[in-house]
């Protein structure tokens, strides 16, 4: 027989059946999800097209392109990072290995921010707090027409991506970037609203995280290297400073667990107010400048 008899002939539909299988005997979960980003991104197809192509077969160059994406899956590395795309709030952002992955969770406290701020009718300014891929900054920008905002990152890696995802929404005249440390930042104006996800996660948790996480996403988006409270307390002592009279912070936290700790640190603004996010966790915090 010749080299090329002896070669498979895949269908779209047998490599996905064949991969979802093995992704699960990985203990991969989520594993159709996960083979259809793979496949819609090597076939440049939508996912519906994906479901409507079932026969077609695979080219060689098409298989050698997936096989390395389904290893690294196969590896437990995130399916956002494989494919450098995530999904958020209905819309598209670039991520690498240098972001944090826009989690479900942090859609609640946009569809919140959202839900206030449009009872405004004057322009206002918000400030987003460690915006890594800018999905929070992005989606208030295309939600909130009055809004200007000021999208504060450390890392400069980070910042890459962020000026990225901002110029593919076509943002940049929304948005201003600025690399800098909260922690080691003052405001240069107070603003009307701030938000943030800032690293929650403390130091000795870090060991426990799923795979996916611990392994892949960078440990400076996740933890404080403490005990996860640290932005919190900072927060704390500058809003007062930050916020102008009557203007509002809602900050995502670590959930049931963190939820006093965060309720004590914030005691002295007005207001407080705990949020759940989709799995009914407490998730997020908003209160006011008295
Ligand atoms: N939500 C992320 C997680 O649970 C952590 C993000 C963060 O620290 N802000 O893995």
């Amino acid at each position: 027989m010749t080299e090329h008899a002896q070669e498979k002939v895949w269908r779209l539909v047998d490599l996905m059946h064949w991969s979802v299988e093995y992704l699960e005997k990985k203990g991969i979960e989520d594993s159709r999800t996960a083979v259809e980003w793979m496949l819609t991104h090597v076939l440049k197809i939508s996912r519906v097209d994906l479901y409507l192509s079932y026969d077609r077969p695979m080219s060689r160059e098409e298989l050698n392109q997936y096989k390395p994406l389904l290893l690294k899956c196969a590896a437990h590395q995130p399916v956002q990072q494989v494919v450098g795309q995530a999904d958020f709030y209905g819309f598209q952002l670039t991520v690498s290995p240098d972001v944090l992955i826009p989690r479900p969770e942090t859609e609640r406290l946009v569809e919140f921010v959202i839900s206030e701020a449009k009872k405004r009718i004057a322009p206002f300014s918000i400030l987003d707090i460690g915006s890594g891929t800018g999905a929070i900054a992005i989606a208030l920008a295309k939600h909130l027409p009055l809004a200007r905002i000021h999208a504060l990152e450390v890392s400069p890696q980070a910042v890459d991506i962020l000026k990225k995802n901002c110029r593919f929404h076509n943002l940049m005249n929304r948005i201003s970037i600025f690399q800098e440390d909260v922690l080691n930042w003052e405001a240069p104006e107070p603003y009307d609203i701030i938000v943030s996800n800032p690293p929650y996660i403390a130091e000795h948790e870090m060991e426990q995280l799923p795979k996916n996480v611990g392994y892949y996403e960078p440990p400076l988006a996740l933890t404080d290297r403490h005990d996860g409270l640290t932005f919190y307390r900072h927060f704390a002592r500058k809003f007062q400073d930050w916020l102008l009279p009557g203007g509002m912070a809602v900050v995502e936290f670590g959930g049931p667990s963190q939820r006093e700790s965060v309720e004590e640190i914030f005691h002295a603004y007005k207001d407080p107010e705990i949020h759940r996010d989709y799995q009914k966790d407490d998730r997020f915090i908003s209160f006011f400048r008295p």
